[in-house]
């Protein structure tokens, strides 16, 4: 039987989609394969793996999510810069393999590893040495070296307990170890996602430092620009946030997401498929997926 033949189309929203989640090749802690045994294991039926600024696990990922018979979803997750904030904007969907998304994301890499030795150059000025080179050993893709890999180092060395109290302490605006960064504009990030036939969806809006007229300003803008989705079910939510969400994605015309954004079993929150389901009135962006895996 085939792998859409297995899921009933009929109901989306009892269609279990994990739709967001890192592997090695950012910064997550598991291979794409482990991903997909574990994202398979808890009854994951639409799998996206969606890394930061990086389409160099998809190839991977969707073989081993064909061997345990889940559907799945080619994603990527931007770095953006709007309104000197940094947001994430997901791309489901998308060609991944000399599309215009591959090529622009050289551009969003680029940058990164000099970012990285600044941010260390701040730590030493605090009296912590050599970060950049400790938290090279937690990284799996060269070209993307991230604050995550920062974290996980000074834990390791017992700086901080936990990643938490890193981000609270360091690597966060104000704090020693912030660097700014210019990333993609939203603009750029929305084009090489339509333009490689994909779906772009607002990642964990929740998350970002704007008060309401700016996130309605995001919104219009977003959906202008050919914006698809906005995530409303998400390991970075809390259930307050679902039903907000749930409320801006009805009144926006924006398809309703749902995703972990897991990062590794022991820093997240939400395991991988392990999330509520869309509140009522939400449409599911895997809305009209059934005629793509017919
Ligand atoms: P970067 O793309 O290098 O700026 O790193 C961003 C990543 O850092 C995010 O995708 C998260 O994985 C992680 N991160 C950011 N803020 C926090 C936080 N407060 N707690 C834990 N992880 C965080
Ligand atoms: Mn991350
Ligand atoms: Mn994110
Ligand atoms: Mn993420």
């Amino acid at each position: 039987m085939s792998k859409a033949a297995q899921i009933n189309w009929s109901d989306p929203h009892l269609i279990n989609a994990d739709l967001h989640c890192h592997s090695t090749t950012s910064d997550g802690t598991l291979t794409p394969e482990e991903l997909a045994e574990r994202a398979a294991a808890n009854g994951v039926q639409i799998w996206s793996l969606t890394d930061h600024d990086e389409v160099g696990g998809l190839a991977r990922a969707s073989k081993a999510a064909a061997e345990h018979g889940m559907i799945f979803i080619p994603g990527v997750e931007i770095s953006v810069t709007w309104s000197a904030v940094t947001l994430h904007i997901v791309g489901l969907n998308v060609d991944y393999v000399n599309s215009p998304l591959e090529n622009g994301l050289v551009s969003v890499r680029n940058g990164r590893t000099e970012r990285a030795m600044e941010m260390s150059r701040q730590l030493e000025r605090v009296g912590i040495d050599g970060v950049y080179e400790g938290a090279l050993k937690f990284v799996g893709n060269p070209n993307l070296i991230s604050r995550t890999h920062f974290a996980r180092c000074l834990v390791e060395r017992g700086v901080c307990k936990d990643i938490r109290e890193v981000f609270e302490r360091f690597l966060t605006p104000g704090k020693p170890g912030y660097v700014p960064h210019e990333w993609a504009s939203l603009k750029q990030a929305v084009q090489w996602i339509l333009d490689s036939n994909g779906q772009a969806v607002i990642a964990h809006p929740g998350r970002y430092d704007l008060n309401p007229m700016q996130m309605d300003e995001l919104v219009t803008q977003f959906v202008k620009l050919g914006g698809e989705g906005i995530e409303v079910v998400t390991g970075s939510h809390t259930t307050d946030q679902y039903a907000t969400y749930a409320r801006k994605s009805v009144r926006s015309g924006l398809k309703a997401s749902r995703g972990s954004d897991f990062h590794g079993p022991t820093e997240s929150r939400v395991n991988l498929g392990e999330l509520p389901r869309l509140p009522d009135g939400c449409v599911p962006i895997w809305d009209n997926w059934g005629k793509l895996f017919s």
